[in-house]
Parts: structure tokens; C-alpha cells; sequence
């Protein structure tokens, strides 16, 4: 088993993975940057150490600071947690070579999932179904790229294969814009990400976003936890999750699962992953995958009982998966709002101190966060400060439950966006369940 875990990370995620260390009675390193002593998980953690002043690229993200800190601390594997090191190869190679067991997949397999175009051909080969597109990177003779948007079939997405984040792509909605946005985005691509390779899809006018959780240990064992509906986003940010996926044809599922762990045996993944596809006219495209957790795993743990972040530390000890896909029993259904530090008019972050705080409770009801009476908000991180998540033998009581959760909790002192999500469970269109990713910022009136 592994004997100390550095965890990476800040924030609720950092005391999730604290949580998960403690039940398997691993001891615990927190790192933080200066503003950050008084994190939860912090004042919780066996040790502590201070990596770095306040801006991430100088703590959570200052790769030295952090192995200096395993070393100094003995600590055997490094939790890298989601956001900031969590899909960074460079950071999986640094740990690996000294010596420490990174929590996630090889180096290698990280680095081919962060080049889209890579991952692409890697799911076409695995039989996991992609989005129409190009075959493989564009070049620049302009009829061939003509003729190759004119195949796919207008409108088209042109994007970076380093992109990330939302960032790096441009839509063209016929020929004659497509050689501008071709232009414009591999410019932008190359300032940004240093790298200029660009692909083309098919742009999906109205899809949702489903993804797909698995587990694999890198040993020749996957399996999948089901799907999550991410559908309900702003600015390609998640706003609130949903465990499973809502009006999805059964047959359609279990052929997108089956895909999805062939593809986990075929590449060699090893620890939680997740699928993501935009889903339309009943079929599912591949996008991406996510080589880490995800901030809207408690979802699937929900619904099947199975604790992710655990099983993230026993794969990466080095055991075979010890649960099988027949084990695995999908009950009910669980939603997740996502509660941020921000402004619910402009949605600008509001860093500040919480002067109350009263989480909300009962049956079916969690709260994943790091926050407490009197904690300050930090203005130089993510502004999320917790999730909800509901659980019901059914869609409809997981959201009255969270309709009632909302309603019952309070965070005085700085603004957050519970009463939108207040407002989204109570709305027609999402109550039946499979609204498309621009549903949000219509209902805005973004
Ligand atoms: P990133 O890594 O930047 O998050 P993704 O490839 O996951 O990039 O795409 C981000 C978002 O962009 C998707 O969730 C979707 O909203 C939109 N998008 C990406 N590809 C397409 C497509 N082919 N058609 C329509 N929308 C797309």
C-alpha cells in the first residue's frame, strides 16, 4: 500500500483526497501556497509544508518546490488532484523518474490524450465513435483544405490539437470563411499553446455533453462507472452534473461503455479516466479524455457505491482492480451543483470572507467543500468553494432534494451563485431532463 501521499492540490479536491488517505490509513502531506495555511485539509493533514507565495505558477504549479517537498517529507506518490499539475506529463515524468509514484496514468499516456489529434487516432483505432473530421492534422495547401471542410460538411469547428480549456478553436460556417478561421486559429494556437497543429470537425449544431467514468489499472483490467450529463455550462464551464445521463437509449449506452473500456486495455490506461462525447441525434462523439478526476466524480460514486479516489490510490499502489464490471450496480440518481465565489450578475469572481456558514443536510445529501465560518476566499485560485450533491431513488427526488438543499444553505459575507442554481432545478426544461450545452446561456440570455 502506498505509506505517504502529497497531495497537489488546494481546495475541496485536496480534502477530498485527504479523506480517501485517511480511510486506507495513508498518512498525508498537504503543500500550500502562503495564503492558503489555513485550508481545511491543511490544519488536517499529518504534515504541512509551504511551497510558494501566492500565484499558482509560483506553489501549485512550481514542479521543484513540489518534489523538494516529497523528499523532504519521505512521502512515497503524489496526488495530483484535478486543475493545476493533475494533466501535466512533464510533472508525471519528474515524479516518476524521482522515484515517486504519480497518482494517474503513464507520462506517456497522459502526453498522447493532451494532443488531440493523438487521441483521436488512438479512440478510432480502440473503436470508440469521433466527431467526422479531418484525418489527422491540416496542412496548408488550401484545396485540399477546401476539399476536406466540403467532405465533413458545413459548419465546421477548426481546432488546436495542444488546446484546452475552451481555448483554440474557431467555427466556420462555409467556405468562404474557412481559410480566415484556418488563419486565425493557428496563430493563436502557436501563441498560446507553442504549438500551431490544427484539425478540423464536424460542428455539432446542438449537443449535449455525456461523458463516461472508467477505472482501469494499467494491468490489462477496465472497467466503466456509467455516464455523467455535463450539459448545463457557461463559457464551456460546468455548472451542474448529473449521474446517469437522462433519456439515453439503453442499447446506445452499453455500446459507447463497451468502447470506452476497450479503448482503457488497448492504450494502457491505468487509474480513473473519463470519455468525454457531445451527443446528438442519438450517437455519441468523442472529444476528449480526461486522464485525472474530475471535479463531478461524487456523482458517480453515488450511483454505484464505489468510492473513485480510492480506488485511485489502490490502482496506483500497484493491485489489479479488485472490483469487477458485474460488481458494479448503477441505483438511482444523483445531481451536482457546482458553488462558486462569484458575482451571479456579472459572474466575476468574489474572493472575500465567509462571516456564516450553514451547509445544508439530510438524507441524500453531501457536501464536498473546504470552506468554514470565518475561511477567507483566496482571489487567486478557481472560484469554486464546494459542491452539493444530491442523491434519490430517482431523477425527480435527487432534484427536490437539491432544490430543498439550496434553499437550506447560507454563505454570508461574500456573493456565490446558489440562487441560479436555485432557479436551474426549479426550471421546466431541465426538470425534463436533456437540455443541450447551449441551454444555459440562452436561459441567460448570453
Ligand atoms: P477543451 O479541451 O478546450 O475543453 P473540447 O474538445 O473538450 O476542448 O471542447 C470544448 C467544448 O467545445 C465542447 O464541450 C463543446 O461545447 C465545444 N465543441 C468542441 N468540439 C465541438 C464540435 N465538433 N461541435 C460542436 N461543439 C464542439
Amino acid at each position: 500500500m502506498l505509506d505517504k501521499v502529497l497531495i497537489a492540490n488546494r481546495g475541496e479536491i485536496a480534502l477530498r483526497i485527504l479523506r480517501a488517505c485517511k480511510e486506507l490509513q495513508i498518512k498525508t502531506v498537504a503543500v500550500h501556497s502562503k495564503i492558503d495555511a489555513n485550508l481545511k485539509h491543511v490544519k488536517l493533514a499529518d504534515e504541512a509544508i509551504c511551497i510558494g507565495p501566492n500565484p499558482s505558477a509560483q506553489s501549485y504549479l512550481n514542479v521543484p518546490a513540489i518534489i523538494s517537498a516529497m523528499e523532504i517529507t519521505n512521502s512515497n506518490a503524489v496526488h495530483p488532484g484535478y486543475g493545476f499539475l493533475a494533466e501535466s506529463a512533464d510533472f508525471a515524468e519528474r515524479a516518476e523518474n524521482s522515484g515517486f509514484i504519480f497518482v494517474g496514468p503513464t507520462a506517456d499516456v497522459i502526453r498522447i490524450m493532451g494532443d488531440k489529434v493523438a487521441a483521436i487516432n488512438a479512440m478510432k483505432k480502440a473503436g470508440v465513435p469521433t466527431v467526422p473530421g479531418s484525418d489527422g492534422p491540416l496542412g496548408d495547401d488550401p484545396i485540399v483544405l477546401q476539399q476536406t471542410a466540403a467532405r465533413i460538411g458545413y459548419p465546421v469547428i477548426i481546432k488546436a490539437a495542444a488546446g484546452g480549456g475552451g481555448r483554440g478553436m474557431r467555427v466556420a460556417e462555409n467556405s468562404q470563411a474557412l481559410m480566415n478561421a484556418i488563419a486565425i486559429t493557428r496563430a493563436e494556437a502557436g501563441a498560446a499553446f507553442g504549438d500551431d497543429t490544427l484539425y478540423m470537425e464536424k460542428f455539432l449544431q446542438n449537443p449535449r455533453h455525456v461523458e463516461v467514468q472508467v477505472l482501469a489499472d494499467g494491468q490489462g483490467n477496465a472497467i466503466h462507472l456509467g455516464d455523467r450529463d455535463c450539459s448545463l455550462q457557461r463559457r464551456h464551464q460546468k455548472v451542474i452534473e448529473e449521474a446517469p445521463a437522462p433519456n439515453i437509449p439503453e442499447a446506445l449506452r452499453e455500446q459507447v461503455y463497451a468502447s470506452c473500456v476497450n479503448a482503457c486495455i488497448q492504450i494502457g490506461y491505468r487509474g480513473a479516466g473519463t470519455f468525454e462525447f457531445l451527443y446528438e441525434d442519438d450517437q455519441f462523439y468523442f472529444i476528449e479524455m480526461n486522464t485525472r478526476i474530475q471535479v463531478e466524480h461524487p456523482v458517480s460514486e453515488m450511483i454505484t457505491g464505489i468510492d473513485l479516489v480510492k480506488q485511485q490510490l489502490l490502482i496506483a499502489s500497484g493491485r489489479p482492480l479488485s472490483i469487477q464490471q458485474k460488481d458494479i450496480v448503477f441505483r438511482g440518481h444523483a445531481l451536482e451543483c457546482r458553488i462558486n465565489a462569484e458575482d451571479p450578475e456579472t459572474f466575476l469572481p468574489q474572493p472575500g470572507k465567509i462571516l456564516a456558514y450553514h451547509a445544508p443536510g439530510g438524507n441524500g445529501v453531501r457536501v464536498d467543500s473546504h470552506i468554514y465560518n470565518g475561511y477567507c476566499v483566496p482571489p487567486h485560485y478557481d472560484s469554486l468553494i464546494g459542491k452539493i450533491i444530491t442523491y434519490g431513488s430517482d431523477r425527480a427526488s435527487s432534484m427536490s432534494r437539491m432544490a430543498n438543499a439550496l434553499d437550506e444553505m447560507l454563505i454570508d459575507g461574500i456573493k456565490t451563485n446558489i440562487a441560479l442554481h436555485a432557479s436551474l432545478v426549479r426550471d421546466p426544461a431541465f426538470k425534463r431532463g436533456g437540455v443541450n450545452i447551449h441551454y444555459l446561456e440562452k436561459k441567460l440570455g448570453l
